[in-house]
């Protein structure tokens, strides 16, 4: 069996969700992606800003950045679906582009970790007694002269509610299946606001979460009828299986009765379509 973050970050959210995603369950409704483009396209430039120019000495001009962005960023609104007329789009694709280059220039004037960072890192360890498998990508994986730090990048503006520190102890957990040793710092970096939130931990956070992780492998693993519960939560909205799922359209059938759940009337300024 195979285990990454994100599905097991699916499970907790819901092992239906995990299950149908599993087995590729066809009828999902596209979620618009919207909110990811800004950190997609960030995320995406300093990928190759530290493993190719950085690691060979290319000091890049602003005209450059823009350049290679604008080419990220066309191709990216290529693939992905986003409905630019939602009430909660507040911002334009311009907007968006705009905000993602001036913010790119701030955190490379901010920020001096580059030269030490790989980014992308994937470890994929197989777990002796059981042979399953632990996969996952770090962001960034910083090897200071006298120190390693993991920090996964950010696109929120939410510093302080959008974080989920498991995802970082996932990623100290391979790091010290593959080096016997944990990394010394894990931390969030936040483009939007070019700052750092490093997170605590220490050995027996580490401990714990890998026994909790064992506890949801052996959930899944004895599922074998595969007949998941639901769990119900505000991860629903984004669910691309919410229309399939009994259980979301009882809930919605029950708020509609007692008349909440009706759209709010719409906000926000008119957003212009194109790149
Ligand atoms: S809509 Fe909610 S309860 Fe139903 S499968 Fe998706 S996440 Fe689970």
């Amino acid at each position: 069996m195979k285990l990454t973050y994100s599905s097991y970050s699916d499970y907790m959210k819901c092992p239906r969700l995990y299950h149908w995603k599993q087995i590729g369950k066809p009828e999902a409704v596209k979620i618009s992606q919207y909110f990811t483009l800004y950190g997609s396209v960030v995320q995406k430039f300093f990928q190759y800003y530290v493993n190719k120019y950085v690691k060979e000495g290319i000091v890049l001009s602003r005209e450059q950045i823009h350049k290679f962005l604008k080419l990220d960023w066309d191709m990216m609104l290529e693939d992905r679906y986003v409905v630019w007329n939602d009430p909660w789009c507040k911002e334009s694709s311009e907007d968006i582009f705009n905000e993602a280059y001036n913010d790119i220039l701030l955190n490379i004037d901010k920020f001096d970790f580059f030269k030490y960072s790989r980014s992308e890192v994937s470890y994929s360890i197989i777990l002796k007694k059981s042979q399953d498998i632990l996969s996952g990508r770090m962001d960034f994986l910083v090897n200071y002269p006298d120190r390693v730090e993991i920090l996964d990048g950010k696109g929120t503006a939410k510093v302080e509610t959008n974080v989920d520190f498991e995802q970082l102890y996932f990623y100290a957990l391979l790091y010290y299946l593959r080096s016997r040793k944990l990394p010394d710092k894990l931390g969030f970096w936040f483009f939007k606001t070019q700052q750092i939130n490093y997170i605590d931990f220490d050995m027996d956070t580490i401990v714990r979460f890998k026994d909790k992780l064992a506890l949801v492998k052996n959930s899944i693993k004895n599922d074998k009828e595969w007949a998941p519960k639901v769990k119900l939560s505000k991860h629903c909205l984004w669910c691309p299986w919410k229309y399939e799922c009994d259980a979301y359209l009882a809930k919605k059938e029950t708020n509609r009765k007692k008349g909440k759940g009706i759209t709010a009337p719409m906000v926000g300024k008119i957003v212009e379509f194109g790149g």
